[in-house]
C-alpha cells in the first residue's frame, strides 16, 4: 500500500473495502440462490384496455435471501448484469416461467425479460428451443422483452439469434420504450412486434397538455412502425382513460393488477376459466 499520508489511508481504505466486500458477498449469495432455486417469479397481468380481458403475463424475478432479506430487482438485476450472473439467472427465469405456463396450460403469452448478454450468446436460440420442448410450450406463447436501457451487444449476432427464434414463432417486445436512452434506429433492426411504453411517459398526462402530446407522439411512432403498444405503470383510472382515448390496446400496471406470486394467478385463472365457460 502506498502511503501518501496516514490519514488518507485510514479514510479511504476501510470504506472502499466495506462496499466491495458487501458487493462480493451479495454476488456470492446471488450465485448460490440461482443454483439452489432460491429465486422466485411473480407475475403481472397485461389486459385489454377496453375489455379488461387477460392478454398476457409478465414474469418478474424476485429474491429473498435468508440473511439479506428481500433484495429488489432494481438492485440484484444490475449486479447480475455487471458480474455475468445474468446469463444463468436469465436461463433460470426462462425455465421457471415456461414450467409455470405449462402447469397453467396458459393460452396467452408469458413475457420474460432477457438481457443483451443472453441474446448475444451463440447458444441462446438452442437454450430457448430446449426449454420450450421440455415443457411442451408453443413458441407463440413465449414473448421476450428487450430493454431499451441497455446497449445491444454485437448487433449482427443478436439479430441472427432473434431471427432464428422469430422463425420459430417467438415474439419480441421492446421494453422501456420512450425512456430516452436508445439508439432507436439500431433497435428497430430487430424483429420486434411490440413496444412497452416506459412508465415515465404516463407522468403528468392527465394534467399537462405537453406530456399528453409526447405520449400521443410516441404512440404514433410505434403505430407508424407497425408495433403493438403496451402501456406500463398504469396506476389511475384517469391514466387508463387517456390511454383508451389514444387507442392503446393493452395495459399493465397496479390499477389492473400488481405482480403477484404464481398461486394468486392460479386462483384468478380458475375464475377467468369459469367465467369464460359460463
Ligand atoms: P420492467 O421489465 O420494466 O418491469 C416492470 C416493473 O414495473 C416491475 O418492477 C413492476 O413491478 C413495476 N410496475 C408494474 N406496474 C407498475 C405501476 O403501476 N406502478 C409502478 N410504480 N411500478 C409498476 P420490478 O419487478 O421491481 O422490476 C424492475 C426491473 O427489473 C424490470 O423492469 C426489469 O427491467 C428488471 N427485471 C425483473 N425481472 C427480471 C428478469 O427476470 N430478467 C431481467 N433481465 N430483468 C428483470
Ligand atoms: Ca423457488
Ligand atoms: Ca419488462
Ligand atoms: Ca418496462
Amino acid at each position: 500500500v502506498k502511503r501518501t499520508g496516514k490519514n488518507a489511508t485510514r479514510f479511504f481504505t476501510p470504506a472502499l473495502n466495506d462496499a466491495t466486500l458487501a458487493r462480493l458477498q451479495m454476488e456470492s449469495q446471488l450465485r448460490a440462490a440461482i443454483r439452489s432455486d432460491g429465486l422466485n417469479l411473480h407475475y403481472q397481468p397485461q389486459v385489454n384496455a377496453n375489455t379488461g380481458t387477460l392478454t398476457g403475463l409478465e414474469a418478474l424475478a424476485r429474491w429473498e435471501d435468508p440473511e439479506l432479506g428481500v433484495v429488489s430487482p432494481g438492485e440484484f438485476i444490475p449486479l447480475a448484469e455487471d458480474t455475468g450472473l445474468i446469463v444463468a439467472l436469465g436461463t433460470w427465469v426462462l425455465r421457471e416461467a415456461c414450467r409455470q405456463a405449462s402447469a397453467w396450460q396458459l393460452t396467452v403469452p408469458v413475457s420474460v425479460n432477457v438481457s443483451p448478454a443472453q441474446l448475444v450468446r451463440a447458444d441462446f436460440p438452442e437454450v430457448v428451443r430446449g426449454i420450450l420442448r421440455r415443457y411442451g410450450i408453443r413458441p407463440s406463447l413465449l414473448k421476450l422483452e428487450i430493454t431499451e436501457r441497455l446497449t445491444i451487444l454485437d448487433p449482427e449476432q443478436t439479430s441472427r439469434n432473434l431471427q432464428a427464434l422469430q422463425a420459430l414463432g417467438i415474439s419480441f417486445a421492446l421494453d422501456d420504450f420512450g425512456a430516452g436512452q436508445s439508439a432507436l434506429a439500431s433497435l428497430l433492426n430487430l424483429p420486434l412486434t411490440e413496444v412497452k411504453l416506459d412508465r415515465s411517459l404516463l407522468t403528468g398526462v392527465t394534467e399537462d397538455p405537453a406530456s399528453w402530446r409526447v405520449l400521443s407522439a410516441v404512440m404514433d411512432l410505434a403505430r407508424g412502425l407497425d408495433l403493438q403498444v403496451v402501456a406500463e405503470g398504469v396506476e389511475t383510472h384517469q391514466q387508463l382513460e387517456v390511454l383508451r382515448t389514444l387507442q392503446c390496446e393493452t395495459v399493465q400496471g397496479y390499477l389492473t393488477g400488481r405482480p403477484v406470486p404464481a398461486e394468486k394467478i392460479t386462483q384468478r385463472l380458475q375464475k377467468w376459466k369459469l367465467a369464460a365457460s359460463d
